[in-house]
């Protein structure tokens, strides 16, 4: 991992939520690692408990939520939440602590227009190279500046780049009670910069239950957001917050044991590697960070 270039370059980053509207807008580094850092797999829970992590839900309905990570931002979150207030949709923003100090205004903006709000760091840093007083300071500041500005208590945490121990997990799940929450559709917004690449990795991959990942940070992800909302809307899907999303959760049963496979005659292990179809039931689809 070059998580001294990482940690630059965040540094860098960082200086977007500051920027005031009126500025010319300064090429913003690249955000790297969501896509790349992964978490242990979520432990499933026994039935009727809560689980500490969720990448996406099992509900009945085409419930999704869509999230922006690293703002507030002085002048893409305002234009995203006027998007977001005239098609009548809830979303839910990971912000950095130290933009919500700096933003104070648009950060409370946010809760008063029904949004959630939820903790992604004070400075954005790699969490798991940090010491244990470190990521608790990072974490708990965060929380006290987003109750102190918006009167919101946060019960969300999404670590930066998605890389969190199970040590800092359990910890933030004991000490404030918060759930993680990573993703299964990821925009990669941060990498391409394109707003037609955004809106169709979206369009494409959403399903009843997903957790959607952007930046509000970036002027192109905030260009994509009408067409991708209203495409969705169009879909039948219906937004919630992340919360309402993992109140409406069902844990799927543990699936059962498959019975012991049957040797394949050679002619058809051949046919059935051919047809696509075979293949794909054959093949489950690749996890998600
Ligand atoms: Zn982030």
């Amino acid at each position: 991992m070059p998580s001294r270039l990482a940690l630059t370059i965040v540094a860098a980053t960082l200086t977007a939520c500051a920027e005031p509207a009126a500025k010319p807008a300064v090429k913003a580094e690249p955000t790297p690692g969501h896509a790349s850092a992964k978490l242990e797999p979520a432990t499933p829970a026994t039935t009727g408990a809560k689980r500490s992590t969720y990448s996406q839900c099992n509900v009945a309905g085409p419930f999704i939520a869509i999230t922006f990570d690293d703002g507030p931002h002085g002048a893409n979150t305002p234009r995203l939440l006027k998007m977001l207030k005239d098609r009548g949709i809830k979303a839910t923003f990971f912000v950095v602590g130290q933009c919500v100090a700096e933003l104070p205004e648009i950060a409370k903006q946010i809760v008063d227009e029904g949004h959630e709000i939820a903790n992604h760091s004070w400075s954005h840093p790699l969490l798991t190279k940090l010491g244990e007083g470190s990521v608790r300071d990072q974490i708990e500041r965060t929380h006290n500046v987003i109750r102190q500005t918006t009167g919101a208590v946060p019960t969300l945490f999404r670590p930066p780049f998605g890389a969190f121990t199970a040590n800092q997990r359990a910890w933030a799940h004991a000490t404030l009670a918060y759930t993680s929450i990573l993703w299964d559709v990821d925009s990669n917004d941060w990498k391409h910069r394109s707003a037609a690449k955004t809106e169709s990795i979206i369009r494409a991959e959403t399903r009843p239950g997903s957790i959607i990942l952007c930046h509000d940070i970036h002027t192109p992800t905030i260009d994509a957001m009408p067409a991708t909302l209203d495409a969705l809307l169009g879909k039948g899907f219906k937004f919630v917050t992340v919360s309402q999303l993992l109140a409406m959760h069902v844990e799927k049963p543990p699936a059962p044991k498959a019975p012991p496979a049957k040797p394949i005659p050679a002619k058809d292990a051949a046919d059935a590697a051919s047809s696509p179809d075979q293949q794909q039931s054959a093949s489950p689809a690749p996890a998600k960070p």
